[in-house]
């Protein structure tokens, strides 16, 4: 049977938080993995925004790179077949809510001969009409806290709007982790359906362009939201990504082929996948500074929920 991605942290009707310590503790205590560094990916965004269907971009390349351990120049070939993995699905309505983990872990050792273990992380759609602001606040910090590296998925540009909300969200951060030092490791804005290619061209440098763009505002009311924006991550990126096409965006019959993505697409998630998830640019999970194995993982993500249940 295919893998299936597992819920590890669910939002109850009641606003409380639930943590499947099962799911995750058959996960993250396997012999294998026990000893070693963990980085974790996590999206999050909006929902209907394409994040499960990237992730299964990264997923791919996991599975060629670290399981098949393929050469990763051709890991986006038809013959591999449709992308598959994390379900997407056209259509208004949510299908994903909490924090999903996918149970295969995939392992591999950086040019400084660390041995790590990555992990793949599914957020509930933020902001939808489904869930409460507390909820969205609780688990878009949980997700940022427990992740080395958070994608940020946002349609078509960065507003205003998404700053309020990453500075509200952060709050939790701040909180719990009592202000000591950035609470958030790295931050990534993608951009998906960027039209404005000639003002900033596809991929990392026209995201940094992008960002400098938004920090620099002359706004006060920006000016302030970016200083604390700042102050809460580590590193914050930006990635500019193409429109997929018209199947992806509007068929209710796509079923993942690659030869119905546009070509400019399939590059930029070529290069986008590789600075996030190459052993020279994959980003250790670390509290503190410190660099955190997959036995205290576990400890770290069970006392955040016991700190954010009610
Ligand atoms: P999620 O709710 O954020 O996980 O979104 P999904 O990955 O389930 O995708 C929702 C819909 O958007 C599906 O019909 C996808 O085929 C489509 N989609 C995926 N990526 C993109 C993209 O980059 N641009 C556009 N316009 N549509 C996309």
């Amino acid at each position: 049977m295919e893998p299936q991605a597992l819920q590890i942290i669910e939002t109850q009707p009641d606003d409380t938080i639930l943590l499947n310590e099962e799911a995750l503790r058959n996960i993250l205590t396997q012999d294998e993995i026990r000893d070693r560094y963990v980085a974790v990916i996590s999206i999050t965004g909006a929902f209907r925004g394409g994040k499960s269907f990237l992730l299964n971009f990264l997923l791919r390349y996991l599975k060629i790179k670290y399981l098949e351990k393929r050469n990763v120049t051709d890991w986006l070939t038809p013959e591999d077949g449709p992308l598959k993995g994390f379900s997407w699905a056209a259509g208004s309505k949510r299908h994903t809510s909490g924090i999903m983990m996918w149970p295969q872990v995939f392992l591999t050792t950086l040019p400084t001969e660390e041995k790590v273990a990555i992990f793949l992380l599914d957020t509930q759609g933020s902001f939808d009409n489904q869930t409460t602001m507390d909820d969205c606040a609780k688990i878009f910090a949980l997700s940022t806290l427990i992740s080395s590296v958070q994608i940020y998925n946002v349609m078509r540009t960065i507003r205003q709007y998404d700053l309020t909300h990453i500075q509200c969200f952060g709050g939790f951060g701040n909180l719990l982790t009592k202000g000591e030092s950035a609470p958030f490791q790295n931050f990534t804005f993608l951009v998906r359906d960027w039209a404005c290619p000639y003002e900033h061209p596809y991929g990392d440098i026209g995201g940094a362009a992008m960002l400098e763009q938004i920090f620099s505002s002359k706004n006060p009311e920006i000016q302030e939201q970016v200083i604390n924006i700042k102050s809460l991550f580590n590193e914050t990126n930006c990635f500019l990504m193409p429109y997929p096409g018209r199947t992806v965006d509007a068929s209710n019959t796509f079923n993942g082929s690659l030869d119905d993505i546009d070509e400019s697409f399939l590059d930029s998630v070529s290069d986008f996948v590789t600075l996030l998830l190459s052993p020279e640019n994959l980003v250790l999970k670390t509290v503190n500074g410190v660099k955190l194995k997959a036995e205290d993982f576990m400890c770290y993500i069970t006392e955040y929920c016991n700190i954010l249940k009610d």
